[in-house]
């Protein structure tokens, strides 16, 4: 996917651009290409960006450890405020508070809008905490769970288990 000059959606029209991908984002490992469609609108001061995307991943059951496929699927949508002193490679700073500023995506008005990073994020942020194959999965089969923790530095861990909500 192509970055998006961002000067030059005030001359498409409506100010308005509208991409259909079906293709591997980069860093994303997925079983099949990320198909959909993303919206770009030029707001004067904040682009508008809104998409709808899906792929299937593979992820590892947290309780049985099997892998399993999820399709993932996503319609977010995100002001991006256009703002001279944006640095798109500027690091968010973790020396101070922060303040709701840094936390918004802002992005210089002559920059350019990358719809690849961007959608990378939403799916990310989309892919379950909680991976679990099913509902009911029993997980491993253990006859004592005790039994088999050998390195004291996972005993701890287990101290705490009882002790979360499950
Ligand atoms: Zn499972």
């Amino acid at each position: 996917m192509k970055a998006i000059h961002i000067p030059r959606l005030t001359h498409a029209p409506e100010r308005t651009e509208t991409l259909e991908f079906k293709e591997p984002i980069k860093g994303l490992e997925t079983l099949t290409p990320v198909q959909g469609t993303i919206t770009i609108t030029h707001q004067g001061n904040y682009l508008e960006v809104s998409a709808q995307a899906e792929a299937i991943v593979t992820l590892t059951c947290h309780r049985c450890l099997q892998q399993f496929n999820y399709r993932l699927s996503v319609s977010p949508s995100e002001m991006i405020w256009l703002n001279d002193a944006a640095d798109p490679t500027e690091e968010l700073p973790l020396d101070h508070d922060l303040t709701l500023d840094d936390l918004m995506e802002s992005l210089p008005p002559n920059g350019y809008f990358n719809p690849e990073k961007w959608l990378y994020e939403q799916l990310c942020l989309e892919i379950p905490q909680r991976q679990l194959c099913s509902q009911s999965c029993q997980g491993i089969e253990v006859e004592n769970k005790n039994a088999h923790i050998t390195d004291r530095r996972w005993a701890s861990l287990n101290a705490l288990k009882g002790h979360l909500p499950s």
